[in-house]
């Protein structure tokens, strides 16, 4: 079977009611791939992006860079410190995020998210990339307010919505090279960090987690935060941008 372009930027969207696989092209519009992700020349003219994977799991990596666990008045942590996100939270690119006025305070959390593209157990740390399918940004939503309150994360990171992830998968195993994370808040930026500045590289996040779970082709994980959390309020925009993926934008707004 032939397969995308390594490095190309694989979409999923949604046309007539189908999600169907496309290609992200420079002037936004987006090209119908076929089902062995082959260009078929056919141009989709405002398709609404869909988050681009369906995932069994949503993993994530708390404390991944020392400049977050510094603010956060945390130890770097000496193995992956793991928790899980409902499939309910997945968002796509330009999907807006709501929240509730009782939950207090809502941070971004711009975060590089891997996707795998084989199911795999026990991976050796070595092995590791040969199981990963792309790259794209992710926005670890969180109610940090309840965060503290309940001490433990599950209910701070589940809301519906908060999770969103796009625009595309960077198609390709390899860590995106020097690449650059940056967090904007309604155009300023607010987090700003390189990739390489993780505790806990992808290879080893995926040896770790695959230690004790089975991770699905088309699951997510979400790698950390650098430094720079905030909050949002009611009409803000968050974009997460890394270099060779794209930018993921979401506008936020708070509900009774
Ligand atoms: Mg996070």
């Amino acid at each position: 079977m032939s397969e995308a372009k390594k490095g190309s930027r694989i979409v999923r969207f949604e046309y007539g009611g189908v999600a169907e696989p496309g290609l992200l092209l420079e002037d936004g519009r987006v090209e119908v791939l076929d089902a062995e992700l082959q260009p078929t020349g056919t141009i989709r003219e405002g398709a609404r992006l869909l988050a681009p994977t369906s995932p069994h799991a949503i993993w994530c990596v708390g404390l991944n860079y020392r400049e977050h666990a510094k603010e956060t008045n945390k130890t770097p942590p000496e193995e992956p410190c793991i928790f899980l996100k409902p499939l309910t939270c997945l968002a796509a690119h330009n999907e807006t995020i709501r929240f509730p006025s009782w939950a207090g305070r809502i941070d971004y959390e711009g975060e590089l998210a891997v996707v795998l593209g084989k199911t795999c157990r026990n991976v050796p740390e070595a092995e590791a990339l040969k199981f990963v399918r792309g790259y794209a940004c992710f926005n670890d939503v969180t109610a940090r307010t309840l965060q503290g309150r309940d001490g433990q994360w599950t209910r701070a990171k589940s809301f519906d919505g908060f999770a969103p992830m796009g625009p595309c998968l960077l198609y390709q195993p390899e860590m995106p090279q020097d690449a650059m994370l940056t967090t904007r808040l309604n155009g300023e930026v607010v987090q700003q960090g390189p990739l390489s500045d993780m505790i806990f590289s992808v290879s080893r996040i995926i040896a770790h987690i695959s230690r004790f779970a089975t991770l699905h082709a088309g699951d997510v994980i979400a790698t950390g935060t650098p430094s720079g959390i905030g909050p949002v309020k009611d009409g803000d925009e968050v974009e997460v941008e890394i270099t060779g993926i794209g930018v993921l934008c979401n506008r936020f707004v708070e509900e009774d």
